[in-house]
């Protein structure tokens, strides 16, 4: 089950907590029923799943579970449940700046550490990190071809060598040269191997010793689902693995699986890749992941986006606004506004609270042309509106709604379900104003 399909059947199923007239044993039976399913499906352990079971049943015996609030209870329980699940217990490397930081990336063939180490210098170069790439990858031929050939697109210096037999060597000499001219990400490939075995950790080990990292990150296919677990810990045996990168969530059965298990292995999920484009890479936060996953945004993920993505000129007003709760429709033509110079659209879109739900199909089945004529579309109608609409002075009646249909040239169905999507936006950003989450922010990464 792809992970998107995982998410619409446990949202699915929460949804009928609030169809249901009462919330009693026999509702939530079912809905934790099609919940495990779906996850066991996805090959998460069966003991993660009995323990999400059994946390979600223990609400309804609380005493202060009745009514509205025991649904807001049960919602809130699964979402923990579901967040614990994927949370590890030790916190990853934090890159320091102004100061040089190795990192080493292992893993077997084919995992997608080589994609995976382009995705992870195009993530850092555009957060304004010096970053440099050295090719320890001597064993599989066109290896260093491959990263020369990521590092050029990148604009990313690389060292490596098509003579050079020794890689423990190379990742010597190409760190020390990118140590002296003051790099401050140092990404060191190393060889992998079609399975694990002795040859390969040993050389893991061998470049460890010469090139000391501040972080060995441990890239995994995450299509072997809860297989994962014993390749993690033999190679976290092997070499003191920082933090794991988890790849091929796209599209595969197995990814639910593959997430917990890692996470119960107590490593730190760090990244995780979709697809094969340098930008099809997320920085992985267990919290802001469910939150997706289920269709509910990701407000701080979206935040950061927007910070660093450097385009919002009043972006220090925005989140002021922000966090007192306030977002009007001026405000989401801003955003959309951003988003439209973000791009890649589909995942910035999903991050935005609602819009992946109410948008799911439009944008799946247009892709990301798709996506942006949709978007277009919806700043049309705003540009059609007035600075009183536009800030929420007035509201918008169905006359003026119709007005606005007409001087966009857009049907009145698509203004009125531009304002549904506006009135669930600035719901969440109420809320999360009202909670305070938006302060703060837990930008993990950098
Ligand atoms: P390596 O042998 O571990 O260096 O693996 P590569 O980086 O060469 O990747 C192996 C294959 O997996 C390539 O075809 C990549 O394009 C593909 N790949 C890597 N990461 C992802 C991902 O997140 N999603 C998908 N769909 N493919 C990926």
């Amino acid at each position: 089950m792809v992970l998107a399909e995982l998410g619409g059947r446990i949202q699915a199923a929460l949804g009928r907590l609030n169809s249901a007239t009462t919330v009693d044993d026999e509702v939530l039976n079912l809905i934790l029923k099609e919940i495990c399913g779906a996850l066991l499906e996805s090959d998460v352990n069966v003991r993660l799943v009995q323990q999400l079971r059994g946390r979600v049943k223990q609400v309804m015996d609380a005493d202060e579970a009745v009514g509205a609030n025991r649904r807001r209870m049960i919602h809130k329980a699964v979402m923990d449940a579901l967040v614990s699940m994927l949370e590890p217990q030790t916190k990853p490397y934090k890159m320091k700046k102004g100061q040089s930081n190795v990192v080493m990336f292992v893993g077997l063939q084919g995992s997608g550490k080589t994609t995976t180490i382009a995705k992870y210098a195009h993530y850092y170069q555009r957060k304004g990190w010096k970053t440099c790439m050295v090719c320890a990858d001597t064993f599989r031929a066109g290896a260093f071809d491959q990263l020369k050939q990521n590092a050029t697109k990148l604009r990313v210096p690389f060292y490596g060598s098509y003579t050079e037999a020794d890689p423990v060597r190379i990742a010597q000499e190409g760190v020390a040269q990118f140590r002296a001219e003051h790099y401050e990400i140092i990404i060191v490939d190393t060889s992998g191997r079609h399975k694990q075995e002795a040859d390969l950790f040993a050389e893991m080990q061998e470049v460890y010793d010469v090139v000391q990292p501040d972080d060995v990150v441990f890239v995994m296919d995450s299509t072997i689902g809860q297989a994962v677990h014993d390749q993690a810990t033999a190679f976290k045996d092997a070499v003191p693995v920082g933090s794991v990168i988890i790849t091929k969530l796209d599209g595969h059965a197995k990814g639910g699986g593959a997430m917990s298990a890692v996470a119960a292995t107590n490593a730190a999920i760090t990244f995780y890749g979709t697809g094969e484009h340098f930008s099809d890479f997320e920085a992985f936060n267990a919290s802001s992941f469910v939150s997706r996953l289920l269709g509910m945004g990701d407000m701080k993920g979206l935040m950061e986006e927007v910070k660093s993505s450097g385009m919002l000129d009043n972006q220090e007003e925005m989140v002021k606004k922000f966090q007192k709760g306030v977002f009007t429709l001026r405000d989401m033509y801003n955003q959309f506004q951003t988003v439209m110079k973000m791009g890649p659209l589909s995942k910035v879109m999903e991050m935005i609270p609602g819009m992946s739900g109410m948008l799911g199909n439009m944008l799946k089945g247009g892709g990301e042309e798709g996506g942006t004529r949709i978007l277009k579309r919806f700043l049309y109608m705003m540009d059609s509106m007035t600075a009183a609409e536009l800030d929420g002075v007035v509201q918008l009646t169905p006359s003026r709604q119709l007005r606005v249909a007409k001087g966009s040239g857009c049907k009145p169905a698509e203004v009125e379900f531009l304002l549904k999507m506006h009135k669930q936006f600035a719901g969440v950003v109420q809320r999360m104003g009202k909670s305070g989450l938006m302060k703060g922010g837990d930008a993990a990464m950098a």
